[in-house]
């Protein structure tokens, strides 16, 4: 009896496509490491790269740095994170102009969290734009650019509740907003019934599930409350003991990684944007595991069993 699951069917891959995150480096150190991380991801020829931009603009110029860099020195297709944290609209135009001379077509817009650090009140620039969807208009009014945006599975911490969450997404989407990357999160059936509502809402753009592989279990259990991602107790369990045993803590974090992947994959979905933190080691081997590999090492396609 053939086996109809479609994560296991041969050439799958070819259907799939993926996006990395990346950090500005903060030294020669993290940028070597990055830098070996682009090299190592290079050949699964992702859709596209993207680069944070730090709290209130603060790697502004390593954010810019770092994408030229990757235009100048790899195949990669850069798209430039960009928030409106403090920054006046000229100001932020002009980043916006700045990231279009290096040759940038691509940016993921975002509001931003406040400067003293996620939890607090989040106050907009008096001569600022107030929210996501406020850029988004900017960067489209700049040119015909793609423009990615946040999306909440679990909605947005701020958000009282899901039709205002989806309102803004639909706001963004109204802007010119081309696809949405979702914050990362471990129930699948979060991110299906946000993409229903968000289809109910007439909201047709890509939904793409951000991964996030976890490196350091006790350091995102710290993150996530204050990003609006849960962290199930099956998924602490897991992890329960592994403090001081990283060899372990890493397999259990690919196995876990690979199960949900490949269940979104079961569920339809076709493309997928990692959390990469700079390190290539859990990201490369996930999509390894659903096929997205270098051409060298891409599986033959079955016409019969792709069909
Ligand atoms: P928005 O989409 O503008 O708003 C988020 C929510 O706040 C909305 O859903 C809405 O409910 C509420 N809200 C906002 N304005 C209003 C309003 N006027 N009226 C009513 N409700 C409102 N942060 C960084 O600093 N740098 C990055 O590079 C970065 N990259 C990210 C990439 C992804 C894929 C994601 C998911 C998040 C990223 N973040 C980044 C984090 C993000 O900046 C924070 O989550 C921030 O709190 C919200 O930004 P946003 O663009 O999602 O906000």
């Amino acid at each position: 009896m053939s086996d109809t699951r479609l994560a296991r069917r041969p050439g799958i891959g070819s259907r799939l496509s993926v996006s990395f995150e990346f950090f500005p480096p903060k030294s020669d150190e993290m940028e070597t490491k990055l830098w070996e991380t682009v090299q190592r991801l290079q050949p699964l020829d992702p859709r596209f790269v993207s680069v944070t931009y730090g709290a209130g603009g603060s790697t502004r110029e390593r954010t810019v740095r770092t994408v030229g860099r990757i235009l100048k020195d790899s195949r990669l297709t850069p798209a430039a994170h960009l928030t409106c944290v403090d920054a006046t609209r000229e100001e932020v135009d002009r980043v916006i102009d700045e990231f279009t001379e290096l040759g940038v077509r691509r940016f993921v817009a975002l509001r931003g969290d406040p400067a003293e650090g996620v939890g607090a009140v989040y106050r907009p620039h008096p001569e600022g734009y107030t929210n996501g969807a406020e850029l988004v208009a900017a960067i489209r009014r700049k040119g015909d650019f793609d423009v990615s945006v946040s999306a909440y599975p679990e909605k947005h911490p701020e958000s009282p509740d899901f039709a205002t969450d989806i309102d803004m997404l639909k706001r963004k989407v109204d802007n010119g907003a081309t696809r949405a990357i979702t914050q990362y999160f471990f129930d699948n059936d979060l991110y299906e019934r946000y993409v229903e509502r968000a289809r109910r809402a007439g909201i047709y753009i890509p939904i793409v599930p951000g991964i996030l592989p976890v490196h350091n279990f006790g350091q995102v259990a710290r993150f996530s409350a204050g990003c609006g991602a849960h962290v199930p107790s099956w998924l602490a369990d897991r992890f329960e003991g592994l403090e001081n045993d990283p060899k372990t803590h890493s397999l259990v974090a690919a196995a876990v990684a690979a199960e949900q992947v490949l269940d979104l994959v079961e569920r339809g979905v076709s493309e997928f944007h990692f959390y990469t933190m700079n390190r290539a080691d859990l990201a490369f081997a996930i999509c390894h595991l659903i096929g997205v590999r270098s051409e060298e090492n891409r599986p033959q396609m079955v016409s019969q069993a792709a069909a």
